[in-house]
């Protein structure tokens, strides 16, 4: 009779596991459903960016991972209850909109172009476009120079589309699926600069691999700022922003920029006020 109870019990137990389960997984609006630890929330970062949202053997990492990490934290999940997702520069939107993510941390810049589609909190951090050349490239000492290049860039990027509105409108551009897709055209020679924020290419610059072969051009050219996308409409902004003032007034901020794009030397702005877009 006893060993019943116990059993019917169990039952009980396990309806709702499942129940928890389905409900966390169905449900990508911000993942506020479920109460055990089967929850999930799926965060879309980049994979193949060093020092931002790089995948490696050893698991995620870069400063975009970190944010989104202390932002999840702050939603109630885990580190463990994260399911990353690639979202390269041109799928950001469509993923949004589709709910395949909850959240969107992959050096996305806030534009007005975008904010038709989907809703940003943020900004957390300024970065500018630059190029990134060959070490022994005399060519290109100014942005105008970029004119008679053959240059790379993301398709989906406001990179792309800003030399290609105003930067180098003469360019050659030539736009690939990703950056590093990009650097390897670099190496080889395929392609004369790759352009992207400053940040991105700092990142790649250090890596031991390039040691000596490229170069910044520092040109600061726009002003990116790097919004957290959500699903327009979505209450998770309001919440993503009060995370994100969290985590610049308890020292976190700083201490994932210096982990996360000292060893690059990048020489990041302070920390952007919520709601303060620099044109
Ligand atoms: N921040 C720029 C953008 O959102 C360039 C970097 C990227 O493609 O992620 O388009």
């Amino acid at each position: 009779m006893k060993l019943r109870k116990v059993t019917a019990a169990s039952a009980v137990v396990l309806a709702l596991a499942v129940s928890a389960t389905a409900c966390g997984s169905d449900k990508k609006d911000g993942g506020s459903s479920g109460s055990g630890g089967d929850k999930k929330i799926a965060i879309g970062i980049k994979f193949d960016q060093p020092g931002l949202g790089q995948k490696t053997p050893q698991g995620y990492s870069g400063f975009d991972v970190d944010v989104a990490k202390y932002v999840a934290k702050k939603l109630g999940y885990n580190e463990d209850q994260i399911e990353w997702k690639e979202s390269k520069s041109a799928d950001r939107e469509t993923m949004l909109q589709r709910g395949d993510v909850d959240f969107i941390a992959a050096t996305y810049s806030i534009t007005p172009e975008r904010e038709k589609k989907v809703d940003f909190a943020g900004p957390y951090l300024l970065a500018h476009q630059d190029v990134l050349i060959r070490a022994d490239e005399s060519g290109i000492k100014s942005p105008a120079d970029l004119n008679s290049k053959k240059l790379c860039s993301v398709t989906g990027s406001t990179s792309a589309q800003n030399v290609k509105d105003k930067l180098a409108p003469k360019a050659n551009l030539q736009q690939y699926p990703t950056y590093s897709a990009c650097l390897t055209g670099l190496q080889n020679k395929a392609i004369d600069a790759l352009t992207t924020d400053d940040s991105i290419l700092a990142g790649y610059a250090s890596q031991a691999q390039f040691k000596g072969k490229f170069k910044l051009g520092g040109f600061k050219m726009t002003n990116e700022n790097y919004g957290i996308g959500v699903k327009k409409g979505s209450d998770l902004k309001a919440k993503i922003n009060k995370a994100l003032e969290d985590m610049v007034a308890d020292g976190s901020w700083d201490k994932a920029v210096k982990a996360n794009l000292g060893p690059a030397n990048y020489q990041n702005e302070p920390a952007p006020k919520i709601g303060d877009i620099k044109s």
